[in-house]
């Protein structure tokens, strides 16, 4: 039997499953970081030092590994490059043939993807609306990207880096992006919009949110007011989307699941106000059913995509 790996490097957490040919996850794992931000050599240390530890309960279960896909949150080039890593403070990192250098013996195939790409792909194969030709996924992390399906298939753009709707400008007064530019989208409507006007500290981005939701849940006037504008700030961006791609479905991902409650009335008035076609063009949001680890598992399913497509052997 065969294994497919993904792995999804994020600012605040390191994310990886393994699953068989039919996508059936055969384990998961995930470790948070607090603090300072990764360096690429440190995540492929990390990467290096999982997937071999995932490798070797694979063998033990006569298991032979295909590959592995890492997703990061930044701009990936054809050639696997991380050209900008905005939330991570990365620059043209090879995080591909670094980690291909570490993991010479065992020998897996690797490739290097954007986060909301793979996490699009996961959607695509194994979520809900699997099958469904057009599909955009928004990922709700530190940073705001955008995996998009059309007619069938993942669509990168001429150099690999499309979907940076995170990088679209709302607000020309609004608050500085990691990018360095104001008032980007996930600026905006990012989580750390959230935690920032919610006063709460974005470095431990899981617990914080729990405490928001608890808020939101008693009804809290000042959290409540927070995720309407910030649900708002998203809603202009969805519409964005709407007008420009027409998906059958936009995906809410990532931190956003659990605030979906409160984000997608205002998401849903927006779309309502703000798109061209009637009824927003069909289009429906949802929030995610695959959780935090949805990149991961695309990761996976980019492997099995290759090897479906013949550039993968099977050996
Ligand atoms: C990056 C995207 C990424 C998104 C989600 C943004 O800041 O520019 O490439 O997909 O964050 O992690
Ligand atoms: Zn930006």
């Amino acid at each position: 039997p065969y294994a497919a790996i993904g792995v999804e490097v994020n600012v605040d957490y390191v994310t990886a499953v393994a699953v068989d040919l039919s996508g059936e996850r055969l384990l998961s794992w995930r470790r948070s970081f607090s603090g300072a931000a990764v360096t690429s050599a440190q995540a492929v240390a990390t990467v290096a030092a999982i997937v071999r530890r995932v490798g070797s309960r694979m063998a033990k279960e006569e298991r032979q590994v295909l590959g592995l896909t890492v997703g990061v949150p930044g701009l990936v080039g054809t050639d696997g490059t991380v050209r900008i890593a905005p939330n991570l403070g990365w620059r043209d990192a090879d995080l591909c043939g670094d980690l291909t250098k570490a993991l010479r013996d065992p020998g897996y195939p690797v490739q290097v993807d954007n986060d909301a790409n793979l996490a699009a792909l996961a959607e695509h194969r194994f979520g809900p609306r699997a099958g469904t030709a057009n599909l955009v996924y928004l990922t709700g992390e530190i940073g705001v990207g955008a995996g998009v399906i059309l007619d069938g298939r993942l669509r990168r753009g001429g150099r690999g880096y499309g979907g940076e709707i995170g990088h679209i400008q709302l607000d020309p007064f609004g608050t500085e992006c990691r990018c360095g530019r104001l008032g980007c989208l996930e600026a905006v409507a990012g989580i750390g919009a959230v935690l920032e006007h919610a006063a709460l500290s974005p470095a431990e981005v899981e617990i914080e949110l729990d405490e928001v939701v608890r808020l939101a849940h008693a009804a809290d006037l000042h959290t409540l007011t927070v995720l309407a504008a910030v649900g708002r700030n998203l809603g202009k961006g969805v519409a964005m989307i709407a007008n420009l791609l027409n998906p059958e479905v936009v995906i809410l991902g990532g931190y956003y699941v659990p605030l979906a409650p409160w984000l997608l009335p205002a998401v849903e008035a927006e779309m309502r106000g703000r798109t061209i076609a009637p009824d927003a063009g069909g289009c429906e949001v949802v929030a995610s059913t695959l959780g935090y680890g949805a990149a991961a598992l695309g990761g996976a399913a980019r492997v099995l995509d290759s090897v479906d497509s013949g550039r993968l052997p099977r050996m």
